[in-house]
C-alpha cells in the first residue's frame, strides 16, 4: 500500500509533534528513527515522518540526509512532502532550512513552495512576514541567545533570502484572511514572478487550515507542525483518505516506569507530583563513579518495588543544584553521563519486563530511544498538547511516551498511564 504524505523532520521531538498533528487530523502515522533500511516493514499507514538530526549539522550533510529521506518516502508512494523545522525557524545564514528546501524542490522537479513556521497554539505567529514569539518579535525573544542558532532577525523574508540564491516573496495577512482561493491565486502570481519561496502570514489555526487547503497541489510544503493541520482534509477531499481513524492506544501489558532527565520547570512539577504517588529514585551524578554499575543498581531498585506500581527514576533537580553539578563535572560531561545512564537503565528495565515507559526530556528521549534500538514509532492518541502515546516497533513491543521537557500538565505521568487499557 502506498502512503499519501511523507515528512522529513530536522529533529526528533519536532517529528513527534508533526506526527501528532497528522494523527489529530485522522491519519495513521508512523515516525521512523532516521531513514529506514531495506529490512524495515512499514505497517499500513497514511503518512510517515522521518526523524532526522539535521537542524545544526553542516548544510551538505543535512541536504544529503534529507534527500535520502525523500528518496525513501517517494519509494513508498508519497504524493506530497512536508519538510518540518522549528516554529522559531531555528537556522543560521548557512542553513539548513534554505539549502534543504532548495535541494528537495530540485529533486521533486518543482519551482515553488511555502515557508510557514507559525504555531499559534504555542504563541508563534507571522504577520507582515515577521515571526512573533508570544508578544515579542523573534529577535527580542529568548531565541536571540540560542547557543547554536541565535535568531536576531524576525523578518523571515530576509532570513530565508540569506539561505537561498533564489527569490523569496510574501503572502500578506490580508490575502490569507480571504481564504484558500485567494492564497492559491497569490501563489500563482509569486510563481510567475519567479519567486521560489513564499513566507505566509498566519495568526490563527483557521489561517493554517486555509493555507493547508491552498497547498493541496504543491509537491513540497515547508514549515512547523501547524502548517500540516489542513493537509489530511485535502486527501479526504480527493477521496484518498477515509473518515478520521481513531488512533489506537498501544495495548501492551507490562510494568510501568518513568525516566525523567529533564530539569525544565514543567518536568520538575510533574516529578514532584509523581513522588507523592509512587516510589522514586533520584540519580545524583556527583555520586556516580561507574555509569553502568549505577544504572544496574537503579534497575535492581526498580525491580524490587511492587510490580503493579509505576516507578520513577529521575535526575531532575533545582537550577542551583544543576549548576553545582555542572561546575564540578563540566556541563557536557554531566549531561553525557546522565544520558548514558538513562540509556542503560532503559535497557535494563525493558529486559526485565517494563513495557510501559514514559521519558521526560528531548535529549533524554533521544538517548533512550537510541539505546533501545527502535527503528520506528507508531503514533497513538495525544496525552497533552504535542505529546502522544506511541508504540515503539521492535522486539519487544513497548508503549512509549516521549515528552519534551516543558510540555504537559502537572499530572502528565498519572494521566498518561491512566489512559492505557
Ligand atoms: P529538556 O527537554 O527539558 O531540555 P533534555 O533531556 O533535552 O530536557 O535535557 C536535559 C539535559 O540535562 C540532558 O542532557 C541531561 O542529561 C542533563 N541533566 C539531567 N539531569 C542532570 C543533572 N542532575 N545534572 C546535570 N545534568 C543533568
Amino acid at each position: 500500500m502506498s502512503i499519501l504524505l511523507g515528512a522529513i523532520a530536522d529533529d526528533f521531538t519536532g517529528a513527534t509533534d508533526l506526527a501528532n498533528t497528522l494523527v489529530r487530523g485522522g491519519m495513521r502515522v508512523v515516525q521512523t528513527v532516521g531513514v529506514p533500511d531495506g529490512g524495515f516493514a512499514l505497517p499500513e499507514v497514511d503518512a510517515v515522518v522521518v526523524a532526522l538530526k539535521s537542524r545544526t549539522t553542516p548544510a551538505e550533510e543535512a541536504v544529503a540526509d534529507s534527500l535520502a529521506a525523500l528518496d525513501w518516502l517517494q519509494g513508498e508512494g508519497a504524493r506530497q512532502i512536508v519538510f518540518k523545522y522549528c516554529s522559531t525557524f531555528d537556522s543560521t545564514d548557512k542553513g539548513n532550512i534554505g539549502p534543504v528546501a532548495d535541494a528537495l524542490l530540485d529533486r521533486l522537479g518543482d519551482d515553488f513552495t511555502i515557508a510557514c513556521p507559525a504555531f499559534p497554539a504555542n504563541g508563534r505567529t507571522i504577520y507582515n512576514g515577521h515571526l512573533f514569539v508570544g508578544d515579542v518579535l523573534l529577535s527580542a525573544s529568548g531565541m536571540r541567545n540560542h547557543p547554536l542558532t541565535p535568531m536576531r532577525d524576525a523578518n523571515l523574508v530576509s532570513v530565508l533570502s540569506r539561505q537561498t540564491p533564489h527569490q523569496v516573496g510574501l503572502v500578506h495577512y490580508a490575502v490569507v484572511r480571504d481564504g484558500a482561493g485567494a492564497i492559491r491565486q497569490r501563489f500563482d502570481a509569486l510563481r510567475s514572478e519567479g519567486r521560489r519561496f513564499a513566507i505566509v502570514d498566519a495568526v490563527t489555526d483557521a489561517d493554517l487550515e486555509a493555507i493547508g487547503e491552498a497547498c493541496a497541489d504543491l509537491a513540497l510544503i515547508t514549515g512547523g507542525s501547524g502548517v500540516a493541520m489542513g493537509l489530511p482534509e485535502n486527501f479526504r477531499r480527493q477521496g484518498r483518505l477515509g473518515a478520521p481513524a481513531t488512533a489506537a492506544l498501544p495495548a501492551i501489558d507490562g510494568r510501568p516506569a518513568i525516566l525523567a532527565g529533564s530539569c525544565s520547570d514543567a518536568t520538575r512539577l510533574q516529578v514532584a507530583h509523581a513522588r507523592r504517588l509512587w516510589p522514586g529514585l533520584l540519580i545524583d551524578p556527583l555520586t556516580v563513579e561507574d555509569a553502568e554499575r549505577s544504572a544496574r543498581e537503579a534497575v535492581d531498585w526498580a525491580l524490587a518495588q511492587d510490580p503493579q506500581s509505576p516507578v520513577l527514576i529521575y535526575s531532575s533537580d533545582e537550577p542551583e543544584r544543576i549548576r553545582a553539578i555542572q561546575e564540578s563535572l563540566g556541563r557536557s560531561k554531566a549531561g553525557d553521563l546522565v544520558e548514558r545512564m538513562f540509556g542503560h537503565i532503559a535497557q535494563g528495565l525493558v529486559a526485565n519486563g517494563v513495557r510501559r515507559l514514559i521519558v521526560a526530556g528531548g535529549e533524554t528521549s533521544g538517548a533512550v530511544t537510541q539505546a533501545l534500538g527502535f527503528r520506528a514509532l507508531e503514533i497513538g492518541p495525544e496525552i497533552d498538547p504535542g505529546v502522544p502515546w506511541t508504540r515503539a516497533m521492535g522486539d519487544p513491543d513497548l508503549a512509549l511516551a516521549l515528552k519534551s521537557g516543558n510540555f504537559g500538565a502537572e499530572d502528565f505521568f498519572e494521566k498518561a498511564l491512566g489512559m492505557l487499557p
